[in-house]
């Protein structure tokens, strides 16, 4: 169980004039299980192949437990690693393709047995050792790549895209078995998915990338409450963006035909507003949204902006169902609807009352990052 420390890492490959690291600072306790989220091409797997030694950084530091680590070749550095296409050899038995981390370092054979062993047992691969990996299922594959990685154990596990490969049914199973595994072994795991749903649920925290930058560092329930960027915003989840305003000096903000105060943004220029699909509420409009004496108590609601809109689309998925509508100014946007009942589910061109609780209002600047 080490602690790792990543200072001022950066990786440019000239090349393809692209910077693929960009001033990377992190800690990741002993024992935690973090994980690299991020696009394609952010930089995710150039940062472990980093710190597994299979990449030379420009610029930085990596420490494990406060020792520097950089300058060992990788076979030094006492790291466990899982592949997204499994990398186990095809010629070589399961318990083989287990053993072979123990092999290398010349352990005694009565050991390697008895460490393959327990090894197959705790991925539940017990007494399928002397199969061949093509006898295997793609999950049962990437167990054995689990195996060989957690037997010689090693200080840290850095894991790319292992679930990537399986189908969706498999992948959901093998991610709680790494998370379980993880725990009751206690070994610091580095993980590595684009997946953000993945992300949220396997993981303590979650350092989400953009463009060799890392943009926030958080619990799972933290970067989805409360995303530090625009781009974490719409890309860990659903965000409906609003679009940029120009707020008051108190704040006023005018949404539609409907201003409403957030002074927590008050004298800030070009402030992107967007909110959770889950956070619009949807409301039948019996009347013409546009009457100013129409008797609707959202749009007496000083706490939310209230805006008539109009049904485009509407997807019924059982538990939930989608809706999409357009309000005043073009805006499109997506509420969601836990256990609808699909007959009273709005229809499309039917006009909705919108209501948008200013207490659920994501506020970023013009930079993109969160204001409120
Ligand atoms: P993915 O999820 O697609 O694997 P990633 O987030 O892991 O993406 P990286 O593979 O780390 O991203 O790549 C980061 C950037 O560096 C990308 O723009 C990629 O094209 C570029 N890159 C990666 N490896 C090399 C290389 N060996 N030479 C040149 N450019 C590279």
């Amino acid at each position: 169980m080490a602690r790792v420390d990543l200072r001022n890492l950066s990786k440019h490959y000239a090349s393809a004039g692209i910077k693929a690291l960009d001033n990377i600072n992190l800690t990741i306790e002993p024992g935690e299980f973090f994980t690299l989220l991020g696009p394609s091409g952010c930089g995710k797997t150039t940062l472990l192949r980093t710190i597994a030694g299979f990449n030379q950084q420009d610029f930085g530091e990596i420490l494990f437990d406060g020792q520097r680590i950089d300058t060992m070749p990788a076979h030094l550095r006492n790291i466990g690693m899982v592949y997204q296409d499994y990398a186990i050899f095809p010629h070589k038995s399961v318990a083989d393709n287990v053993a072979f981390g123990l092999t290398m370092r010349k352990c005694a054979r009565a050991e390697i047995e008895q460490r393959v062993r327990s090894a197959l047992n705790v991925v539940q691969l017990d007494g399928l050792g002397g199969r061949m990996p093509h006898e295997l299922s793609g999950g049962q594959q990437q167990r054995v790549a689990l195996a060989r990685a957690m037997v010689i154990n090693p200080q840290i596990l850095l894991m790319d895209e292992p679930l990537s490969n399986l189908d969706a049914k498999l992948r959901i199973e093998l991610r709680e078995d790494i998370r379980t595994l993880q725990r009751s072994l206690g070994i610091t795991t580095i993980y590595v998915t684009h997946d953000q749903e993945e992300a949220l649920v396997i993981s303590d925290r979650i350092c989400v990338m953009h463009g060799g930058r890392v943009h926030q560092v958080a619990s799972p329930l933290e970067v989805y409450a409360r995303p530090a960027t625009l781009f974490v915003g719409t890309f860990v989840g659903t965000m409906n963006v609003l679009g940029a305003f120009e707020p008051g000096t108190d704040g006023d903000v005018t949404v539609g035909s409907c201003t409403r105060r957030l002074a927590a943004i008050a004298s800030q220029r070009n402030v992107t507003l967007g909110i959770r699909p889950e956070d619009v509420v949807i409301a039948p409009c019996a009347e013409d949204p546009d009457r100013p004496d129409r008797d609707d108590d959202a749009l007496r609601d000083d706490d939310a902006f209230a805006l008539p809109s109009t049904v485009d689309t509407v997807t019924y998925a059982g538990r939930e169902a989608w809706c999409r509508l357009t309000l005043p100014g073009d805006i499109r946007i997506t509420a969601h609807v836990h256990r609808p009942d699909p007959s009273s589910l709005p229809k499309p061109g039917q006009s909705m009352t919108v209501t948008l609780p200013l207490a659920c209002l994501h506020a970023f600047g013009a930079d993109g990052a969160r204001i409120a």
